[in-house]
């Protein structure tokens, strides 16, 4: 029997994640299925216990159902307990186990695939929602000169320095407050781009050199990307990567083996054209 893996949200119809694993599985030969499953939205633990009553071995959690996904762990990884939002689970030895692979995921784009190192950086982070929240750690361990928070709801970015103070050199910032401050590396995790949006970053803020990343994918350019080629920006980059590089960080939590990723974004993307 195949061991079964799902990814668990709602909506999930879109979700990439089932055609990432089967790519890592058949790559690596490992036996196992993977499904998306649905869960109401008021039936996350309900579905978790169903699927583990069933012998699954891990899932992963997706919008809206991470930070459930932290309070019904046993045991958590360190960057899972300060983000509170937890995206891969384990049962094992009777435990729920959970982690959070997003900040892997994009520390390892950035670093490795798109060959940008973050050591001696100057970070401006847009959003304090939970994408923010989950990549702070794995930024900082990446040694950033510093990393900057920027929020709509400044006090929310606030809060989020103060809470991974010890962790580095962290500071927080409205919008507005950016004007005449320069970044080498512009990350956008806020949900502006799902709607067509554009955070209200003021102009001037591309260092020369700079990487502008968009963690929403698709095809063609977002806002904050369009913006940041305006703006000169010498790299743009969209989350595409970090969707696979986080799904086989979580692939090598449960079976113990890394797949390469090279192919799967490089089929991903295609499909998006
Ligand atoms: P949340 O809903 O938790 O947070 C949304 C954040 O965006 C908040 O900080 C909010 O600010 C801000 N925001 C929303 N609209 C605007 C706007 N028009 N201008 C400025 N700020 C705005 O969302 P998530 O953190 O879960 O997700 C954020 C993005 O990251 C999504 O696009 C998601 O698809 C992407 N993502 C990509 C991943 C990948 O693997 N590529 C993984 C995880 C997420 P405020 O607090 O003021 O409301």
């Amino acid at each position: 029997m195949a061991d079964r893996y799902v990814v668990v949200g709602n909506p999930i119809t879109h979700s990439k994640s089932p055609q990432i694993h089967a790519a890592f599985a058949a790559q690596t030969g490992q036996n196992l299925t993977y499904e998306r499953l649905l869960a109401p939205l008021d039936g996350f633990v309900a579905s978790v216990e169903v699927f583990r009553a069933e012998g699954g071995k891990g899932l992963n959690v997706t919008v809206p159902f991470k930070q459930e996904a932290w309070q019904l762990c046993d045991a958590l990884s360190e960057r899972a307990q300060l983000a509170e939002a937890v995206n891969t689970i384990k049962f094992e030895d009777g435990r729920i186990v959970g982690d959070n692979t997003d900040g892997v995921g994009l520390c390892r784009d950035i670093c490795h695939n798109l060959q940008h190192a973050l050591q001696g950086k100057r970070i401006l982070l847009l959003g304090a929602g939970g994408a923010a929240r989950g990549v702070i750690l794995p930024l900082l361990a990446e040694h950033p000169a510093c990393l900057t928070i920027a929020n709509r709801t400044a006090s929310k970015a606030e809060q989020l320095a103060q809470r991974f103070q010890h962790y580095g050199q962290l500071g927080a910032s409205s919008y507005e407050a950016l004007a005449g401050q320069q970044f080498d590396v512009i990350i956008n995790a806020t949900s502006a781009s799902l709607s067509d949006a554009l955070p209200p970053l003021p102009g001037g803020c591309f260092a020369p050199g700079s990487l502008a990343y968009d963690m929403m994918y698709g095809k063609g350019l977002t806002p904050f990307l369009l913006f940041a080629q305006q703006q000169g920006s010498a790299q743009l980059a969209d989350g595409l990567g970090m969707l696979v590089e986080q799904a086989a960080e979580a692939f090598c939590i449960w079976r113990g083996v890394r797949p390469d990723t090279t192919a799967v974004i490089a089929e991903l993307r295609a499909g998006l054209c």
